[in-house]
C-alpha cells in the first residue's frame, strides 16, 4: 500500500536499512527507539493489525522473524511487543512486532 511507510519499507522503497529479511518479514531500526536495541518486525504484505491477521501460520512465521532478528541484533534476552488498536498504543496501521533488548525490563508496562 503505497501510503503505508511500513510497506514501502519493506518494499525496500525507503532509506532505512533492513537487519533482517525473509519471504514474508523484514527488520528495521524504530525511528524512536525506547531501549538500546528497538526493532520492529514488519511484513511484507499488508496487514492493519494483529486482528486483522487470520492466517497461523503466517503469525508463526512472524514470531520465528522475530527470534531470528532478535539473535542476529546479539540478543538473548528480549520483549517482544504487539500494540494492537489505539488504546493499546498502536501508532502505525501495518502489523508490526517491536523487539526491545539491552536493557533490564520493568513490568507491567504502561
Ligand atoms: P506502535 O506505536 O506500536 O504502532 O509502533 C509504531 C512504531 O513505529 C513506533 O515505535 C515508531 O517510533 C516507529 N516508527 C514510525 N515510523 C517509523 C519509521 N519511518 N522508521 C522506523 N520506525 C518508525
Amino acid at each position: 500500500m503505497e501510503s503505508c511507510i511500513f510497506c514501502r519499507i519493506a518494499a525496500g522503497g525507503t532509506a532505512t536499512p533492513l537487519l533482517y529479511e525473509d519471504e514474508e518479514a523484514v527488520a528495521f531500526r524504530d525511528i524512536q527507539p525506547q531501549a538500546p536495541v528497538h526493532l520492529l518486525v514488519v511484513p511484507r504484505r499488508h496487514v492493519a493489525s494483529l486482528n486483522e491477521a487470520a492466517d497461523e501460520r503466517f503469525l508463526g512465521k512472524l514470531l520465528a522473524a522475530a527470534r531470528k532478528a532478535a539473535a542476529n541484533a546479539g540478543l538473548e534476552q528480549y520483549r517482544v511487543v504487539v500494540n494492537t488498536g489505539a488504546e493499546a498504543g498502536q501508532s502505525v496501521f501495518h502489523l508490526h512486532l517491536h523487539v526491545l533488548g539491552g536493557r533490564v525490563m520493568a513490568w507491567p508496562p504502561g
